[in-house]
Protein backbone atom coordinates (compact mmCIF):
# COMPACT_ATOMS: atom_id res chain seq x y z
CA UNK A 1 0.00 0.00 0.00
CA UNK A 2 1.46 3.45 -0.83
CA UNK A 3 -0.12 6.66 0.40
CA UNK A 4 -1.98 7.32 -2.20
CA UNK A 5 -4.18 4.54 -1.49
CA UNK A 6 -4.63 5.23 2.17
CA UNK A 7 -7.63 6.80 4.08
CA UNK A 8 -7.69 10.51 3.18
CA UNK A 9 -6.99 11.04 7.51
CA UNK A 10 -4.03 8.97 7.60
CA UNK A 11 -2.24 9.89 4.64
CA UNK A 12 -2.69 13.36 5.50
CA UNK A 13 -0.53 12.78 8.94
CA UNK A 14 1.80 10.73 7.15
CA UNK A 15 2.39 13.76 4.80
CA UNK A 16 2.50 15.72 7.80
CA UNK A 17 5.20 13.12 9.57
CA UNK A 18 8.41 15.09 11.86
CA UNK A 19 11.09 13.82 9.66
CA UNK A 20 13.92 12.67 12.13
CA UNK A 21 17.12 11.40 9.86
CA UNK A 22 20.13 9.03 11.28
CA UNK A 23 23.55 10.04 10.03
CA UNK A 24 25.53 6.61 11.51
CA UNK A 25 23.60 3.00 12.15
CA UNK A 26 25.37 1.62 15.07
CA UNK A 27 25.75 2.61 18.82
CA UNK A 28 24.57 5.81 19.25
CA UNK A 29 22.52 6.03 16.03
CA UNK A 30 20.76 2.51 15.95
CA UNK A 31 20.28 3.45 19.48
CA UNK A 32 18.74 7.13 19.19
CA UNK A 33 16.34 5.48 16.20
CA UNK A 34 15.15 2.57 18.01
CA UNK A 35 14.30 4.68 21.28
CA UNK A 36 12.44 7.26 19.25
CA UNK A 37 10.45 4.82 17.85
CA UNK A 38 9.42 3.65 20.78
CA UNK A 39 8.59 7.35 21.94
CA UNK A 40 6.95 8.14 19.03
CA UNK A 41 5.10 6.14 16.22
CA UNK A 42 4.12 9.15 14.52
CA UNK A 43 7.65 10.18 13.06
CA UNK A 44 9.32 9.20 9.83
CA UNK A 45 12.73 7.71 10.82
CA UNK A 46 15.47 7.45 8.51
CA UNK A 47 18.70 5.80 9.65
CA UNK A 48 21.89 5.98 6.69
CA UNK A 49 25.21 4.24 6.88
CA UNK A 50 27.68 4.22 4.75
CA UNK A 51 29.04 0.82 5.28
CA UNK A 52 27.11 -2.29 4.82
CA UNK A 53 25.74 -2.74 8.02
CA UNK A 54 24.00 -1.31 11.18
CA UNK A 55 23.73 -2.19 14.81
CA UNK A 56 26.98 -4.46 14.83
CA UNK A 57 28.67 -5.31 17.28
CA UNK A 58 32.40 -3.30 17.18
CA UNK A 59 33.08 -4.37 20.33
CA UNK A 60 33.27 -8.05 19.83
CA UNK A 61 35.27 -6.93 15.88
CA UNK A 62 38.83 -8.22 17.58
CA UNK A 63 36.89 -11.44 18.70
CA UNK A 64 36.08 -12.63 15.41
CA UNK A 65 39.68 -12.08 14.75
CA UNK A 66 40.50 -14.68 17.19
CA UNK A 67 37.76 -17.11 15.92
CA UNK A 68 35.96 -16.70 19.78
CA UNK A 69 33.47 -15.31 17.35
CA UNK A 70 33.18 -17.74 14.58
CA UNK A 71 29.95 -16.93 12.79
CA UNK A 72 30.12 -13.54 11.61
CA UNK A 73 26.23 -13.03 11.41
CA UNK A 74 26.77 -13.40 15.42
CA UNK A 75 28.19 -9.99 15.02
CA UNK A 76 24.84 -8.25 13.74
CA UNK A 77 22.43 -7.73 16.42
CA UNK A 78 19.95 -6.28 14.11
CA UNK A 79 19.97 -6.04 10.26
CA UNK A 80 17.70 -3.03 8.25
CA UNK A 81 14.92 -5.66 7.56
CA UNK A 82 14.82 -5.94 11.23
CA UNK A 83 14.25 -2.48 11.64
CA UNK A 84 12.01 -1.72 8.97
CA UNK A 85 9.75 -4.59 10.16
CA UNK A 86 9.70 -4.43 13.69
CA UNK A 87 10.10 -0.77 14.08
CA UNK A 88 8.69 0.93 10.69
CA UNK A 89 12.54 2.54 10.85
CA UNK A 90 13.87 3.29 7.20
CA UNK A 91 17.78 1.84 6.81
CA UNK A 92 20.09 2.76 3.17
CA UNK A 93 23.24 0.86 4.01
CA UNK A 94 26.44 1.74 1.50
CA UNK A 95 24.73 5.37 1.36
CA UNK A 96 27.04 8.30 2.96
CA UNK A 97 25.93 11.39 4.04
CA UNK A 98 27.81 13.96 2.31
CA UNK A 99 26.38 17.23 3.19
CA UNK A 100 24.26 19.31 5.50
CA UNK A 101 22.49 22.36 4.27
CA UNK A 102 21.13 23.56 8.12
CA UNK A 103 19.25 26.75 6.48
CA UNK A 104 17.31 24.27 3.97
CA UNK A 105 17.24 21.50 6.75
CA UNK A 106 18.19 18.85 4.34
CA UNK A 107 21.39 16.65 3.69
CA UNK A 108 22.73 14.96 0.63
CA UNK A 109 23.60 11.21 0.17
CA UNK A 110 25.11 9.20 -2.04
CA UNK A 111 24.98 5.65 -2.52
CA UNK A 112 28.38 4.39 -1.79
CA UNK A 113 28.16 1.38 -4.86
CA UNK A 114 26.52 4.33 -7.42
CA UNK A 115 23.33 5.41 -7.64
CA UNK A 116 24.09 9.53 -7.67
CA UNK A 117 23.04 11.95 -5.01
CA UNK A 118 19.40 12.60 -3.82
CA UNK A 119 18.65 15.36 -1.06
CA UNK A 120 16.86 14.48 2.31
CA UNK A 121 15.12 17.02 4.30
CA UNK A 122 14.95 16.12 7.81
CA UNK A 123 13.03 18.09 11.01
CA UNK A 124 15.33 16.95 13.34
CA UNK A 125 18.72 15.19 12.19
CA UNK A 126 21.29 12.90 14.69
CA UNK A 127 24.67 12.45 13.65
CA UNK A 128 26.15 9.37 15.24
CA UNK A 129 29.35 9.18 12.77
CA UNK A 130 31.74 7.72 15.05
CA UNK A 131 35.68 8.32 15.14
CA UNK A 132 37.75 6.63 12.75
CA UNK A 133 41.26 5.21 13.78
CA UNK A 134 44.24 6.79 13.10
CA UNK A 135 46.16 5.98 10.14
CA UNK A 136 49.34 8.45 10.78
CA UNK A 137 51.24 9.78 7.55
CA UNK A 138 54.40 7.78 7.83
CA UNK A 139 55.95 5.80 4.87
CA UNK A 140 54.62 2.38 4.38
CA UNK A 141 51.14 2.55 6.55
CA UNK A 142 49.35 1.73 3.34
CA UNK A 143 51.19 -0.90 2.19
CA UNK A 144 48.79 -4.28 1.75
CA UNK A 145 48.81 -6.50 5.05
CA UNK A 146 48.50 -2.94 7.60
CA UNK A 147 44.92 -3.26 8.98
CA UNK A 148 43.17 -1.17 11.34
CA UNK A 149 40.07 -2.39 13.18
CA UNK A 150 36.58 -0.61 12.95
CA UNK A 151 34.20 -2.67 10.58
CA UNK A 152 33.20 -5.93 9.56
CA UNK A 153 34.85 -5.77 6.50
CA UNK A 154 38.13 -4.41 8.17
CA UNK A 155 38.27 -7.90 10.52
CA UNK A 156 37.21 -10.16 7.68
CA UNK A 157 40.31 -9.25 5.68
CA UNK A 158 42.53 -9.66 8.49
CA UNK A 159 41.36 -13.37 8.98
CA UNK A 160 41.55 -13.69 5.36
CA UNK A 161 44.99 -12.27 5.59
CA UNK A 162 46.16 -14.35 8.34
CA UNK A 163 44.22 -17.50 6.96
CA UNK A 164 45.36 -17.28 3.30
CA UNK A 165 49.06 -16.41 3.75
CA UNK A 166 49.46 -18.79 6.90
CA UNK A 167 50.52 -15.76 8.78
CA UNK A 168 53.14 -16.36 12.08
CA UNK A 169 53.80 -12.89 13.43
CA UNK A 170 52.13 -9.93 13.95
CA UNK A 171 53.09 -6.38 15.07
CA UNK A 172 50.60 -4.53 16.83
CA UNK A 173 50.85 -0.57 16.74
CA UNK A 174 49.41 1.02 20.34
CA UNK A 175 48.92 -0.16 23.39
CA UNK A 176 45.80 1.07 24.26
CA UNK A 177 42.46 -0.97 24.84
CA UNK A 178 41.64 -2.48 21.15
CA UNK A 179 45.87 -3.28 20.29
CA UNK A 180 45.72 -5.40 23.99
CA UNK A 181 42.41 -6.93 22.38
CA UNK A 182 43.95 -6.95 19.10
CA UNK A 183 47.42 -8.94 20.82
CA UNK A 184 45.22 -11.30 22.93
CA UNK A 185 43.19 -12.47 19.74
CA UNK A 186 46.36 -12.43 17.46
CA UNK A 187 47.87 -14.85 20.05
CA UNK A 188 44.75 -17.22 19.66
CA UNK A 189 45.07 -17.62 16.53
CA UNK A 190 48.97 -18.66 17.32
CA UNK A 191 51.00 -15.88 15.94
CA UNK A 192 54.04 -14.36 17.77
CA UNK A 193 53.04 -10.49 18.25
CA UNK A 194 54.83 -7.83 19.11
CA UNK A 195 53.60 -4.64 20.72
CA UNK A 196 55.23 -1.37 20.04
CA UNK A 197 53.93 1.84 22.31
CA UNK A 198 55.07 4.77 22.21
CA UNK A 199 54.36 5.44 26.01
CA UNK A 200 56.61 3.91 28.65
CA UNK A 201 53.28 2.00 29.24
CA UNK A 202 50.53 -0.23 27.95
CA UNK A 203 47.05 0.89 28.43
CA UNK A 204 47.21 4.76 28.53
CA UNK A 205 44.53 5.39 30.32
CA UNK A 206 45.87 3.51 33.62
CA UNK A 207 49.05 5.06 35.35
CA UNK A 208 52.48 3.73 34.78
CA UNK A 209 52.14 1.14 37.85
CA UNK A 210 48.80 -0.05 37.50
CA UNK A 211 50.13 -0.97 34.00
CA UNK A 212 53.17 -2.41 35.35
CA UNK A 213 51.41 -5.91 35.95
CA UNK A 214 49.65 -6.05 32.55
CA UNK A 215 53.32 -5.58 30.90
CA UNK A 216 54.63 -8.85 33.14
CA UNK A 217 52.10 -10.52 32.15
CA UNK A 218 52.28 -10.05 28.79
CA UNK A 219 55.70 -10.77 28.87
CA UNK A 220 55.06 -14.12 30.22
CA UNK A 221 52.50 -14.49 27.63
CA UNK A 222 55.41 -14.24 25.18
CA UNK A 223 53.94 -10.78 23.64
CA UNK A 224 57.16 -8.76 23.01
CA UNK A 225 56.51 -5.18 24.19
CA UNK A 226 58.55 -2.41 22.49
CA UNK A 227 57.75 0.15 25.64
CA UNK A 228 58.46 4.08 24.58
CA UNK A 229 59.23 3.31 20.75
CA UNK A 230 57.29 4.83 18.09
CA UNK A 231 56.52 3.79 14.57
CA UNK A 232 58.80 5.26 11.78
CA UNK A 233 58.08 3.25 8.61
CA UNK A 234 56.28 0.11 7.47
CA UNK A 235 58.89 -1.06 5.14
CA UNK A 236 58.61 -3.86 2.88
CA UNK A 237 60.69 -7.31 3.30
CA UNK A 238 62.81 -8.47 0.80
CA UNK A 239 61.62 -12.23 0.88
CA UNK A 240 57.67 -11.01 1.54
CA UNK A 241 56.00 -9.56 4.33
CA UNK A 242 56.44 -6.50 6.42
CA UNK A 243 58.98 -4.98 8.54
CA UNK A 244 57.97 -2.57 11.34
CA UNK A 245 60.77 0.25 12.16
CA UNK A 246 60.61 2.08 14.92
CA UNK A 247 62.23 5.34 16.09
CA UNK A 248 64.73 3.41 18.47
CA UNK A 249 66.00 1.71 14.83
CA UNK A 250 64.11 -1.69 15.39
CA UNK A 251 63.10 -3.26 12.47
CA UNK A 252 60.42 -5.74 13.38
CA UNK A 253 59.50 -8.22 10.95
CA UNK A 254 55.60 -9.46 10.73
CA UNK A 255 53.52 -11.10 8.10
CA UNK A 256 50.95 -8.23 9.51
CA UNK A 257 50.26 -4.82 11.25
CA UNK A 258 47.78 -4.09 12.95
CA UNK A 259 47.70 -0.09 13.58
CA UNK A 260 45.66 0.76 17.05
CA UNK A 261 46.90 3.97 17.83
CA UNK A 262 43.68 5.47 19.07
CA UNK A 263 40.51 7.06 16.98
CA UNK A 264 39.80 10.69 15.78
CA UNK A 265 36.05 11.91 16.30
CA UNK A 266 34.48 11.81 12.37
CA UNK A 267 33.53 15.60 12.23
CA UNK A 268 34.23 17.09 8.79
CA UNK A 269 30.19 16.46 8.05
CA UNK A 270 29.46 18.99 11.55
CA UNK A 271 32.46 21.18 10.72
CA UNK A 272 31.67 21.81 6.87
CA UNK A 273 27.48 22.40 8.31
CA UNK A 274 28.90 25.10 10.51
CA UNK A 275 28.41 23.45 13.40
CA UNK A 276 30.68 24.32 16.64
CA UNK A 277 33.93 22.20 17.13
CA UNK A 278 35.27 22.04 20.56
CA UNK A 279 39.00 21.88 22.02
CA UNK A 280 39.28 18.38 21.86
CA UNK A 281 38.01 17.93 18.17
CA UNK A 282 34.76 16.68 19.00
CA UNK A 283 31.11 17.84 18.27
CA UNK A 284 30.11 20.22 20.42
CA UNK A 285 26.65 19.58 22.47
CA UNK A 286 24.39 20.24 25.22
CA UNK A 287 23.43 17.83 27.82
CA UNK A 288 20.53 16.77 25.86
CA UNK A 289 23.05 16.15 23.00
CA UNK A 290 21.89 19.45 20.47
CA UNK A 291 24.70 20.55 18.55
CA UNK A 292 25.00 24.26 18.08
CA UNK A 293 22.37 24.14 15.55
CA UNK A 294 18.83 23.64 17.30
CA UNK A 295 17.82 20.83 14.58
CA UNK A 296 20.39 18.88 14.90
CA UNK A 297 21.77 16.29 17.81
CA UNK A 298 25.20 14.70 17.97
CA UNK A 299 26.35 11.53 19.86
CA UNK A 300 28.51 8.85 20.76
CA UNK A 301 31.99 9.01 19.58
CA UNK A 302 31.96 12.16 17.30
CA UNK A 303 31.13 14.44 20.59
CA UNK A 304 32.74 16.43 23.90
CA UNK A 305 31.07 15.84 26.86
CA UNK A 306 31.82 16.58 30.64
CA UNK A 307 33.78 14.23 32.57
CA UNK A 308 32.11 13.79 35.82
CA UNK A 309 35.10 13.89 37.71
CA UNK A 310 37.35 16.86 36.47
CA UNK A 311 34.50 19.06 35.25
CA UNK A 312 36.51 18.96 31.67
CA UNK A 313 35.13 18.56 28.44
CA UNK A 314 36.39 15.19 26.42
CA UNK A 315 35.76 12.78 24.17
CA UNK A 316 35.28 9.37 25.20
CA UNK A 317 35.21 6.39 22.53
CA UNK A 318 33.21 3.25 24.53
CA UNK A 319 29.81 2.02 23.31
CA UNK A 320 28.29 2.69 27.00
CA UNK A 321 27.95 5.95 26.09
CA UNK A 322 27.15 6.21 22.76
CA UNK A 323 24.53 4.35 23.31
CA UNK A 324 23.15 6.18 26.32
CA UNK A 325 23.86 9.40 24.56
CA UNK A 326 21.63 8.08 21.49
CA UNK A 327 18.46 7.73 24.07
CA UNK A 328 19.07 11.29 25.53
CA UNK A 329 18.80 12.61 21.90
CA UNK A 330 15.89 10.59 21.37
CA UNK A 331 13.93 11.64 24.38
CA UNK A 332 14.75 15.53 23.72
CA UNK A 333 13.69 14.92 20.01
CA UNK A 334 10.62 13.77 21.25
CA UNK A 335 10.41 16.83 23.29
CA UNK A 336 11.68 14.90 26.82
CA UNK A 337 14.14 16.94 29.36
CA UNK A 338 16.47 14.01 29.94
CA UNK A 339 20.00 14.96 30.58
CA UNK A 340 22.89 13.43 29.87
CA UNK A 341 24.91 13.27 33.12
CA UNK A 342 28.75 13.21 31.70
CA UNK A 343 31.28 10.39 31.14
CA UNK A 344 33.77 9.05 34.15
CA UNK A 345 35.50 6.43 31.50
CA UNK A 346 34.62 3.03 33.30
CA UNK A 347 36.39 0.60 31.05
CA UNK A 348 37.70 -3.06 31.03
CA UNK A 349 39.58 -4.95 28.79
CA UNK A 350 40.54 -8.33 28.96
CA UNK A 351 44.17 -9.27 28.65
CA UNK A 352 45.06 -13.00 28.25
CA UNK A 353 43.43 -14.04 31.27
CA UNK A 354 44.10 -10.91 33.03
CA UNK A 355 41.19 -8.44 33.61
CA UNK A 356 42.18 -4.91 33.50
CA UNK A 357 39.60 -2.05 35.06
CA UNK A 358 39.19 1.68 35.58
CA UNK A 359 36.60 4.18 36.65
CA UNK A 360 37.07 7.93 37.07
CA UNK A 361 40.27 9.93 36.92
CA UNK A 362 44.24 8.34 36.73
CA UNK A 363 47.03 10.44 38.91
CA UNK A 364 47.96 11.57 35.40
CA UNK A 365 44.93 12.79 34.47
CA UNK A 366 44.38 14.49 38.25
CA UNK A 367 47.31 15.91 37.94
CA UNK A 368 47.04 16.62 34.25
CA UNK A 369 43.61 18.63 35.13
CA UNK A 370 45.52 20.69 37.41
CA UNK A 371 43.86 18.53 40.49
CA UNK A 372 46.17 18.29 43.66
CA UNK A 373 44.08 17.58 46.77
CA UNK A 374 43.72 13.72 46.42
CA UNK A 375 45.27 10.82 47.64
CA UNK A 376 45.57 7.52 46.85
CA UNK A 377 45.85 4.00 48.31
CA UNK A 378 46.70 0.63 47.05
CA UNK A 379 45.60 -2.71 48.20
CA UNK A 380 46.15 -6.36 47.09
CA UNK A 381 44.01 -8.34 48.01
CA UNK A 382 42.39 -11.79 47.44
CA UNK A 383 39.19 -11.38 45.27
CA UNK A 384 37.58 -13.93 47.45
CA UNK A 385 38.02 -14.75 50.97
CA UNK A 386 41.58 -16.21 51.41
CA UNK A 387 40.29 -19.69 53.11
CA UNK A 388 38.35 -20.99 50.36
CA UNK A 389 40.19 -22.06 47.44
CA UNK A 390 41.24 -20.43 44.35
CA UNK A 391 41.70 -16.46 45.77
CA UNK A 392 43.54 -14.90 43.24
CA UNK A 393 44.71 -10.99 44.10
CA UNK A 394 43.80 -7.98 42.37
CA UNK A 395 45.84 -5.06 42.76
CA UNK A 396 43.57 -1.67 43.32
CA UNK A 397 44.16 1.59 43.30
CA UNK A 398 41.61 4.27 44.64
CA UNK A 399 42.16 7.99 44.38
CA UNK A 400 40.17 10.31 46.51
CA UNK A 401 40.11 13.56 47.06
CA UNK A 402 41.01 15.47 50.44
CA UNK A 403 39.59 16.40 52.89
CA UNK A 404 36.31 15.13 51.58
CA UNK A 405 36.54 11.84 50.99
CA UNK A 406 35.04 12.20 47.30
CA UNK A 407 35.77 8.98 45.37
CA UNK A 408 37.91 10.37 41.83
CA UNK A 409 38.49 7.28 40.35
CA UNK A 410 40.22 3.55 41.01
CA UNK A 411 42.10 0.95 38.53
CA UNK A 412 42.28 -2.51 39.53
CA UNK A 413 44.38 -5.71 37.75
CA UNK A 414 43.90 -9.25 38.30
CA UNK A 415 42.05 -12.41 37.24
CA UNK A 416 38.90 -12.45 38.63
CA UNK A 417 36.19 -10.28 39.96
CA UNK A 418 37.76 -7.14 39.10
CA UNK A 419 35.11 -5.53 36.75
CA UNK A 420 32.71 -6.46 39.67
CA UNK A 421 34.91 -4.37 42.18
CA UNK A 422 34.87 -1.60 39.60
CA UNK A 423 31.73 -1.63 38.84
CA UNK A 424 30.76 -0.83 42.16
CA UNK A 425 33.10 1.85 42.26
CA UNK A 426 31.58 3.64 39.22
CA UNK A 427 28.07 3.45 40.72
CA UNK A 428 29.56 5.17 43.70
CA UNK A 429 30.83 8.06 41.94
CA UNK A 430 27.83 8.72 39.95
CA UNK A 431 26.38 9.08 43.17
CA UNK A 432 29.17 11.55 44.28
CA UNK A 433 29.92 9.06 46.54
CA UNK A 434 32.92 9.12 49.28
CA UNK A 435 35.42 6.89 50.50
CA UNK A 436 33.33 6.21 53.49
CA UNK A 437 30.35 5.25 51.31
CA UNK A 438 33.21 2.86 50.43
CA UNK A 439 33.90 1.35 53.60
CA UNK A 440 29.73 1.32 54.49
CA UNK A 441 28.57 -0.62 51.54
CA UNK A 442 26.82 -3.59 52.03
CA UNK A 443 27.98 -6.16 49.03
CA UNK A 444 27.51 -9.46 48.51
CA UNK A 445 29.30 -12.25 50.34
CA UNK A 446 29.83 -15.98 50.36
CA UNK A 447 33.50 -17.73 50.34
CA UNK A 448 33.71 -18.57 46.86
CA UNK A 449 32.34 -14.47 45.72
CA UNK A 450 34.10 -12.12 48.03
CA UNK A 451 34.88 -11.59 51.81
CA UNK A 452 33.38 -10.18 54.82
CA UNK A 453 35.05 -7.44 54.18
CA UNK A 454 34.65 -7.01 50.03
CA UNK A 455 38.05 -5.44 48.41
CA UNK A 456 35.62 -2.14 48.00
CA UNK A 457 35.19 -2.23 51.40
CA UNK A 458 38.92 -2.47 52.46
CA UNK A 459 39.64 0.69 49.68
CA UNK A 460 37.13 2.31 51.59
CA UNK A 461 38.25 1.83 54.99
CA UNK A 462 42.29 2.20 54.22
CA UNK A 463 40.77 5.67 52.63
CA UNK A 464 39.40 6.66 55.55
CA UNK A 465 42.21 5.92 57.97
CA UNK A 466 44.51 8.27 55.29
CA UNK A 467 41.94 10.82 56.11
CA UNK A 468 41.56 10.24 59.26
CA UNK A 469 45.33 10.58 60.52
CA UNK A 470 45.60 7.07 61.77
CA UNK A 471 47.77 5.81 58.62
CA UNK A 472 50.52 8.64 57.76
CA UNK A 473 50.85 7.27 54.43
CA UNK A 474 54.43 7.72 52.62
CA UNK A 475 54.55 9.15 48.60
CA UNK A 476 56.34 6.03 46.96
CA UNK A 477 58.23 8.19 44.59
CA UNK A 478 60.03 9.84 47.42
CA UNK A 479 61.83 6.20 48.29
CA UNK A 480 65.09 6.63 46.75
CA UNK A 481 65.65 10.15 48.25
CA UNK A 482 64.03 10.19 51.53
CA UNK A 483 66.47 10.77 54.80
CA UNK A 484 63.38 7.96 56.34
CA UNK A 485 65.07 4.77 57.55
CA UNK A 486 63.24 2.11 55.68
CA UNK A 487 61.69 -0.50 57.89
CA UNK A 488 60.11 -3.94 56.42
CA UNK A 489 58.02 -6.01 58.87
CA UNK A 490 57.71 -8.94 56.96
CA UNK A 491 59.47 -12.36 57.49
CA UNK A 492 63.13 -12.90 57.19
CA UNK A 493 62.11 -15.22 54.46
CA UNK A 494 59.97 -12.59 52.31
CA UNK A 495 62.39 -10.39 53.04
CA UNK A 496 65.28 -12.20 51.73
CA UNK A 497 63.59 -13.55 48.70
CA UNK A 498 63.14 -9.63 47.73
CA UNK A 499 63.42 -6.12 49.91
CA UNK A 500 63.61 -2.68 49.08
CA UNK A 501 67.22 -1.57 48.70
CA UNK A 502 68.22 -0.11 52.09
CA UNK A 503 65.57 -1.75 53.93
CA UNK A 504 66.25 -2.63 57.59
CA UNK A 505 63.95 -5.94 58.60
CA UNK A 506 61.94 -6.35 61.72
CA UNK A 507 59.10 -8.72 61.63
CA UNK A 508 55.82 -7.21 63.09
CA UNK A 509 55.97 -10.12 65.18
CA UNK A 510 59.10 -8.97 66.77
CA UNK A 511 58.48 -5.27 66.88
CA UNK A 512 57.29 -4.51 70.05
CA UNK A 513 59.97 -6.42 71.95
CA UNK A 514 62.51 -4.70 69.50
CA UNK A 515 61.38 -1.60 68.80
CA UNK A 516 63.73 0.16 70.95
CA UNK A 517 66.30 -0.43 67.95
CA UNK A 518 64.60 2.03 66.05
CA UNK A 519 65.32 5.87 65.81
CA UNK A 520 62.78 8.47 68.14
CA UNK A 521 63.89 11.31 66.10
CA UNK A 522 63.74 10.30 62.04
CA UNK A 523 61.03 8.95 60.19
CA UNK A 524 60.13 5.74 60.06
CA UNK A 525 58.74 4.30 56.45
CA UNK A 526 57.40 0.99 56.84
CA UNK A 527 56.97 -1.90 54.46
CA UNK A 528 55.40 -5.12 54.02
CA UNK A 529 53.91 -7.36 51.88
CA UNK A 530 50.71 -5.59 50.81
CA UNK A 531 50.49 -2.89 53.27
CA UNK A 532 48.49 -4.88 56.09
CA UNK A 533 51.14 -5.38 58.54
CA UNK A 534 52.89 -2.27 57.84
CA UNK A 535 49.62 -0.42 59.06
CA UNK A 536 49.49 -2.15 62.12
CA UNK A 537 53.26 -1.30 62.25
CA UNK A 538 52.65 1.76 61.71
CA UNK A 539 49.68 1.96 64.31
CA UNK A 540 51.54 0.87 67.14
CA UNK A 541 54.87 2.82 66.58
CA UNK A 542 52.82 6.31 66.46
CA UNK A 543 51.55 5.34 69.70
CA UNK A 544 54.51 4.53 71.20
CA UNK A 545 55.33 7.99 69.73
CA UNK A 546 57.46 7.11 66.77
CA UNK A 547 57.20 9.21 63.40
CA UNK A 548 56.02 5.62 61.54
CA UNK A 549 54.34 6.07 57.92
CA UNK A 550 53.07 3.43 55.73
CA UNK A 551 54.05 2.39 52.71
CA UNK A 552 51.16 2.01 50.87
CA UNK A 553 50.22 -1.21 49.21
CA UNK A 554 53.43 -2.58 50.33
CA UNK A 555 56.16 -4.13 48.44
CA UNK A 556 53.88 -5.60 45.31
CA UNK A 557 53.15 -1.66 45.10
CA UNK A 558 56.75 -1.14 44.92
CA UNK A 559 57.60 -4.08 42.43
CA UNK A 560 55.12 -2.14 40.57
CA UNK A 561 56.33 0.83 40.77
CA UNK A 562 59.94 0.14 40.37
CA UNK A 563 59.18 -1.48 37.11
CA UNK A 564 57.43 1.51 35.65
CA UNK A 565 60.38 3.19 36.30
CA UNK A 566 58.98 5.44 39.61
CA UNK A 567 61.21 4.47 42.18
CA UNK A 568 64.93 3.56 41.87
CA UNK A 569 66.44 0.64 42.88
CA UNK A 570 66.88 -3.25 41.54
CA UNK A 571 65.71 -6.22 43.90
CA UNK A 572 68.58 -6.65 46.76
P1 LIG B 1 30.05 3.85 15.52
O1 LIG B 1 29.51 2.73 16.30
O2 LIG B 1 31.46 3.75 15.04
O3 LIG B 1 29.10 4.08 14.28
C1 LIG B 1 29.35 5.09 13.36
C2 LIG B 1 28.79 4.68 12.03
O4 LIG B 1 28.59 5.84 11.27
C3 LIG B 1 29.72 3.80 11.23
O5 LIG B 1 29.08 2.61 10.82
C4 LIG B 1 30.07 4.65 10.02
O6 LIG B 1 30.18 3.88 8.85
C5 LIG B 1 28.88 5.58 9.92
N1 LIG B 1 29.17 6.85 9.28
C6 LIG B 1 30.15 7.74 9.57
N2 LIG B 1 30.06 8.81 8.77
C7 LIG B 1 29.00 8.60 7.96
C8 LIG B 1 28.43 9.36 6.92
N3 LIG B 1 28.91 10.54 6.57
N4 LIG B 1 27.37 8.85 6.28
C9 LIG B 1 26.85 7.65 6.63
N5 LIG B 1 27.37 6.89 7.61
C10 LIG B 1 28.43 7.37 8.27
N6 LIG B 1 33.64 0.25 23.45
C11 LIG B 1 33.38 -0.29 24.66
O7 LIG B 1 32.72 0.37 25.47
N7 LIG B 1 33.82 -1.55 24.99
C12 LIG B 1 34.54 -2.31 24.12
O8 LIG B 1 34.91 -3.45 24.44
C13 LIG B 1 34.85 -1.76 22.85
N8 LIG B 1 35.57 -2.47 21.97
C14 LIG B 1 35.81 -1.95 20.73
C15 LIG B 1 36.54 -2.70 19.82
C16 LIG B 1 36.79 -2.19 18.56
C17 LIG B 1 37.61 -2.98 17.59
C18 LIG B 1 36.27 -0.92 18.18
C19 LIG B 1 36.51 -0.37 16.81
C20 LIG B 1 35.55 -0.17 19.09
C21 LIG B 1 35.31 -0.67 20.37
N9 LIG B 1 34.61 0.06 21.31
C22 LIG B 1 34.36 -0.47 22.55
C23 LIG B 1 34.14 1.44 21.01
C24 LIG B 1 32.68 1.46 20.59
O9 LIG B 1 32.48 0.52 19.58
C25 LIG B 1 32.34 2.85 20.12
O10 LIG B 1 32.55 3.74 21.18
C26 LIG B 1 30.90 2.98 19.66
O11 LIG B 1 30.63 2.08 18.64
C27 LIG B 1 30.64 4.41 19.19
O12 LIG B 1 29.37 4.51 18.66
P2 LIG B 1 29.04 5.60 17.55
O13 LIG B 1 27.62 5.44 17.22
O14 LIG B 1 29.54 6.91 17.98
O15 LIG B 1 29.96 5.21 16.30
Amino acid sequence: MNESTLPDRLAHSLQDRRRVLVVGGVAGGASCAARLRRLDESLDIVVFDRGPFVSFANCGLPYYVGDVIEDERALLMASPDLFRERFNIGVFTDTEVTRIDCDARTITVRGTKGGGERVEHYDALVLSPGAAPIRPRLPGVDRAGVFAVRSIPDSRAIRTWISDREARTAVVVGGGFIGLEMAENLVRRGLAVTVVEKLRQVMPPLDPEMAAPIQTHLAKERVTLHLGDGLVEIDGHPGGGLIVVTESGARLPADLVILAIGVRPEIELAREAGLSIGARSGIVVDDQMRTSDPHIWAVGDAVEVPDVVTGQETVLPLAGPANRQGRVAAESIAGRATRFRGVQATAVVGVLGLTVAATGASEKGLRRAGVANFQTVYLHPGHHAGYYPGARPIHFKLLFSTPDGRILGAQAVGQEGVEKRIDVVATAIQFGGTVHDLAEAELCYAPQFGAAKDPVNLAGMLAQNVLNGDMPVAEWNAVGRTDALLLDVREPSEYAAGHIPGAVNIPLSQLRRRCGELPEHRDIWICCGVGQRAYYATRFLTQRGYRAWNLPGGYATYVAMRDAGLVPGRVA
